[in-house]
């Protein structure tokens, strides 16, 4: 787990789409994602933030002029992520992945050890030493075996990690 900031594309999911923004973020790609997102402000995040629009509403590219809109075609996350990899050139580094809140997209930043003692478990907090906090949701990571167990699920279905 590190904190690089993604390089590449910047990415807003409609809100169909909530487990694929949440597997970008596990790479490190910055993915923003809100269920009640509607698609006017959708648009808005778009051209505001420059991100590329992945949208499953064909309705959505009939009715806007927006051209930075990839269409999802499949059903399930892990084919919806493959495709959007494919597309954009992108793949999953381990140096990359693990950099940002699941949550809410926030950058994980490293935190001292002592500052988190009482927002973890004592079990958790004796056998890690490497923390990270989330600047905006204040939420706090480690690496644990749910990295190893991710990265497994992700190869799993076919999205390699290099
Ligand atoms: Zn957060």
């Amino acid at each position: 787990m590190q904190n690089h900031l993604s390089p590449g594309p910047k990415f807003v999911c409609d809100d169909h789409l909530g487990k694929l923004a949440r597997y970008l973020r596990v790479g490190g790609f910055d993915a923003a994602f809100d269920r009640e997102m509607t698609n006017s402000r959708l648009l808005q995040i778009a051209l505001d933030e420059e991100r590329w629009i992945l949208t499953r509403d064909r309705r959505l590219i009939e009715r806007t002029l927006v051209r930075n809109l990839f269409f999802i075609t499949h059903d399930h996350w892990p084919d919806q992520l493959n495709a959007v990899l494919t597309h954009f050139g992108l793949e999953f580094r381990k140096d990359r992945m693990f950099s940002r809140c699941l949550e809410d997209n926030g950058t994980i930043e490293p935190a001292p050890k002592e500052a988190i003692e009482f927002r973890v478990f004592p079990f958790t907090y004796q056998h890690h030493d490497d923390f990270y906090i989330c600047p905006i949701c204040r939420r706090v990571y480690w690496s644990g075996t749910h990295v190893e167990a991710t990265i497994r699920r992700l190869e799993r279905f076919g999205i390699m990690v290099s």
